[in-house]
């Protein structure tokens, strides 16, 4: 179906529910709740983006996102326990326990520049524009995501050719692809997050557009890219999002440090520690096995902080004072393009610092460092780095044999259970673009 821009109206495509497989079983019941208390106040109400895609791909949703045209306050009326959030994109939180199914109001296509909506250089900065269902449709970023699931007769409104999309495995995004990307490079990461998770292939147009516009990542917040980076990289499809990442040349604007040190190869052979780390964190996804950001970010960050330990190192420094301080230069770095926080920036720096006491065998010190409650994450490193071949696989055997002995059995893994696996629904504090 054709989009045109100044075109007032288009006619969507209506699938009446005997004609596609959405069942309201697979719904989050709380989910249904707002829904159809939406709708017995006289509200349009409807399941829209991953998650509508998702049950229509057979797939388990990661968290149910509803449009309506209620206003937010409207939204807050209806539901007690509901908070509204967000001032660049207002919208209301219905808490069910742990559970909050999120409520958005339609958004609009008022005059780019209403008081409401801020531009700046043609990038989205808040948009509290509310609008019709046809428009709220017309500003989500990929076809595939502007399905809407009617809980009034169970119909799936398309106004974008979505199911189409759906069923080749395209994705498209909604309008003129440059602009999209302008409007919100985060836009560009998201087509590589559902390119990889999906495995659909990204159109010729959207595809072209982002091995030209990196850059515009610059103006992304560190905070919110963090986020991305968590998506991207803990949805179990980590290697392949980092290869196309690289392959679009957009991983070089996320982590400029790494890239650096990975164009190098090391005595002709190339550096595949990151492959491998990602592969172990897909593969412990795939276990339903924790992971966390602590331990994914010392695998994307260990090249840059290796290489400049060296460095360091050749300048005369100590190993362990050398590991600090690389550690710390390039934290600092890292931060200004994609924030870490705290609490996972310091259990990194200590799976980095802690490689330098494994080489330590003598008397007490392996029993001191089994103790440590950061020994199994730095040990699970250590045995990466002697798969790629850049620590002694003699001394990571050592290791296995020492801690098969010694160690108190013990769930196997990286610290901080982190499960992104069947497990109550989180939800960031901030919010992007329309839901
Ligand atoms: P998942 O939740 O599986 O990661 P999702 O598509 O639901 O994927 P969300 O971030 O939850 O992604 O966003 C919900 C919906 O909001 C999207 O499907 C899309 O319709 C819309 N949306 C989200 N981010 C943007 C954006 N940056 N630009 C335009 N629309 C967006
Ligand atoms: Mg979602």
């Amino acid at each position: 179906m054709e989009i045109l821009e100044n075109e007032t109206h288009i006619t969507p495509t209506t699938i009446p529910r005997p004609e596609h497989t959405l069942s309201r079983a697979d719904i989050s019941e709380n989910a249904l709740k707002v829904l159809y208390r939406l709708k017995q106040h006289g509200y349009q109400a409807y399941l829209v983006g991953g998650s509508v895609r998702d049950l229509l791909l057979g797939r388990e949703p990661k968290d149910f996102d509803v449009a309506t045209d209620a206003r937010p306050e409207e939204v807050r009326e209806v539901f007690r326990n509901c908070r509204l959030i967000g001032r660049r994109f207002r919208l209301a939180h219905v808490h069910f326990g742990r559970e909050i199914i999120e409520v958005a109001t339609f958004r609009g296509r008022a005059a780019e520049e209403a008081g409401d909506r801020l531009m700046e250089n043609g990038m989205i900065l808040r948009d509290n524009v509310y609008g019709t269902l046809e428009e709220d449709a017309l500003r989500r970023d990929f076809t595939v995501n502007a399905l809407y699931y009617n809980i009034a007769d169970f119909s799936v409104v398309d106004y974008a050719g979505g199911m189409a999309d759906l069923r080749r495995g395209h994705l498209r995004l909604l309008g003129e692809p440059e602009q999209r990307y302008r409007e919100d490079p985060v836009r560009m990461l998201r087509a590589v997050r559902f390119a990889a998770k999906l495995g659909f292939t990204i159109d010729p147009a959207c595809e072209q557009a982002l091995f030209q516009m990196g850059d515009l990542l610059q103006a992304v917040p560190a905070a919110r890219l963090f986020e991305e980076v968590l998506k991207l990289f803990m949805a179990g499809t980590a290697v392949n999002a980092f290869e196309k990442l690289r392959h679009y040349g957009l991983f070089a604007h996320l982590f400029p440090a790494t890239e650096a040190a990975l164009a190098r190869e090391e005595g002709a052979f190339p550096i595949t520690f990151v492959t491998r780390g990602l592969h172990n964190t897909d593969v412990r996804i795939e276990e339903g096995k924790p992971v966390t950001p602590a331990f994914l970010f010392a695998v994307l960050l260990w090249e840059p902080v290796r290489l400049r330990a060296r460095e360091l190192e050749a300048e005369g420094i100590a190993p362990f004072p050398a590991m600090q301080q690389a550690g710390a230069e390039i934290v600092i770095a890292q931060q200004g393009v994609v924030a870490l926080p705290k609490r996972f920036s310091l259990p990194m720096r200590e799976i980095w610092n802690l490689q330098h006491r494994f080489t330590q065998r003598a008397g007490k010190r392996p029993h001191r460092l089994l103790g440590h409650p950061r020994f199994r994450a730095a040990y699970d490193f250590l045995l990466l780095r002697a798969e790629a071949g850049e620590a002694d696989r003699e001394l990571a055997e050592w290791w296995t044999a020492f801690e098969a002995e010694h160690a108190p059995k013990q769930e196997g893994g990286q610290p901080a259970p982190v499960s992104r696996r069947r497990r109550p629904r989180r939800r960031r504090p901030r919010r992007k673009k329309p839901s």
